[in-house]
């Protein structure tokens, strides 16, 4: 018999506790990851996120290959390719890390359903998340719907595992009667953009992978996350980790973030640290809200908000908004920034998500799916729970009459304009308070305002009270 390890969002060796286990019986062992674009219900994967799956996948598939393993690539509805080749190969075992989605976990659901029919021994493993969403349950017995008390409440659960190590060698690979399975070709896939390419910004920014995802939390940890707790707000300088599509693909693992923080730090946590840590928490927070809600990126977390009256953005204004022309620097900044790049920094994203919904009065699920479309980091609850969090829809939302005002936002957080320059050559000589306020000078290569602040603020907070009131 033979080991079947079913690789998903979890693209690394490190801290892999479905490969370990599975290498540790020393079987033969075949390693597939299955793209799935035909199962019920399974969001089809962004741009962003396909150039990136595409780069992870062949670094993965180079690391399993230096073990004396291979990545086995199909393609299909995932259950019935796990179930056929698990019947080629003859699998006795079936071992793959755990999903939280809904349409996921009913795909691994039924597999283990299965698996158990057909004398196959299917074994599921805690990888992604440190905290598993239903085991942080409230006094009364419920998920948790309020960030602080939920954080407060995992730290108190008890201690975080430490990571897996890196297996030494790798059984080789199971072969089906005739031969090692086949594999298609990832070009087949055809994952990378090509007429137009515009990924060349992205290859300028990122080494996906597990070497790089490694190489960035080690840089971080060496230096700006001792000054997080200031850094993290200031768009113009790399104060942030940049891990967010790293975990998001599972190419680190959040138990070795963790544990590489504690290692450094094993008495007490200083505040700054301790600041990152709970950033850590937003995102086990807005799994284990996707978990106990599935619908999390299709409908309002407040059910009174599915009667909101959004405004009529024509296609124009939503284009404005997409390529970052819309006249408001901080904004079109950060669009510019998502486009070039795949990422945005948190407190743009904020600003730029807060004028769609509120000052271009637009339902969050429209930004929402162009961010999945164009986040290198892309994911299936911290994107949604974000925007509704700005929205005001969300659990533990930000209120909705709080308004992000992006001029106000721009100089505080980017007083010298250093971010601004960067994405908006247009604006680039403008000196002191202009660059904030770009409509001052009057240029031709930039655009007016699209709206006015003052005005869509009021039309916005109008449609909330509507709502309140109805
Ligand atoms: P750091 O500041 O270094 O934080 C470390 C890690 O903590 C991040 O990598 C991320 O995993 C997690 N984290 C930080 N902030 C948040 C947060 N607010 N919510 C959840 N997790 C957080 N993050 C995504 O990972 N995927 C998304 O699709 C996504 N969409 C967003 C949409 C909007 C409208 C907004 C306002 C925020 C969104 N975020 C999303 C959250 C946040 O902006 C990014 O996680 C962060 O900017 C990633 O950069 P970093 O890795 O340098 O973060």
């Amino acid at each position: 018999l033979t080991s079947l390890v079913w690789l998903r969002d979890d693209l690394r060796l490190d801290d892999n506790p479905a490969l370990s286990e599975a290498a540790h019986l020393g079987v033969p062992m075949t390693v597939v990851y299955v793209l799935d674009e035909e199962s019920d219900g399974v969001r089809a994967l962004g741009g962003a996120s396909r150039w990136w799956l595409h780069h992870s996948l062949a670094a993965l598939s180079a690391d399993l290959e230096a073990k004396g393993s291979r990545l086995v690539l199909r393609r299909g509805k995932a259950a019935d390719v796990i179930s056929s080749l698990a019947a080629q190969t003859h699998a006795g075992h079936l071992f793959w890390n755990r999903r939280y989605g809904g349409p996921e976990r009913d795909i691994d659901a039924g597999l283990k359903e299965w698996a158990a029919g057909n004398g196959i021994e299917a074994f599921s493993f805690q990888a992604n998340l440190l905290f598993e969403p239903w085991t942080i349950r409230t006094g009364a017995g419920g998920p948790y719907k309020v960030y602080s008390p939920f954080w407060r409440a995992c730290l108190a659960a008890g201690d975080i595992r430490d990571p897996f190590d890196v297996p030494q060698d790798l059984p080789e690979p199971a072969s089906s009667g005739r031969g090692l399975p086949a594999s298609d070709s990832l070009g087949s896939w055809k994952l990378l953009p090509t007429s137009p390419d515009w990924s060349g910004g992205l290859a300028d920014t990122w080494v996906p992978g597990e070497k790089g995802a490694l190489d960035r939390l080690t840089d971080f940890l060496d230096g700006p996350i001792e000054d997080y707790g200031t850094g993290r707000n200031i768009p113009g300088t790399e104060g942030t980790s940049r891990l967010s599509p790293y975990l998001r693909f599972g190419e680190v693992s959040p138990f070795r973030v963790w544990r590489e923080i504690r290692r450094r730090h094993p008495r007490q946590v200083p505040a700054d640290v301790g600041i990152f840590r709970s950033e850590l928490g937003w995102r086990e927070f807005n799994w284990h809200l996707l978990y106990h809600n599935p619908e999390l990126a299709t409908r309002s977390f407040r059910p009174d908000f599915e009667k909101f009256e959004w405004g009529s953005l024509s296609r124009q204004e939503l284009a404005a908004w997409q390529q970052g022309q819309t006249g408001y620097p901080l904004v079109d900044a950060g669009m510019r920034q998502l486009w070039q790049t795949g990422w945005m920094h948190n407190r743009v994203r904020m600003a730029a998500a807060s004028f769609l919904v509120k000052n271009l009065l637009t339902d969050w699920r429209v930004g929402e799916q162009w961010f999945w479309d164009t986040l290198v980091d892309a994911d299936a609850a911290n994107n949604p729970a974000n925007w509704q969090w700005v929205a005001g829809s969300g659990a533990d939302a930000s209120p909705y009459y709080r308004i992000f005002n992006p001029v106000t936002q721009s100089k505080k957080f980017d007083a010298g304009g250093d971010y601004l320059r960067r994405f908006i050559p247009e604006i680039a000589g403008l000196e002191g308070k202009a660059i904030h306020e770009p409509w001052t000078a009057e240029l031709e290569s930039y655009p007016q305002p699209l709206v006015e602040l003052p005005e869509s603020r009021e039309r916005a907070l109008d449609a909330y009270q509507k709502l309140k009131d109805s």
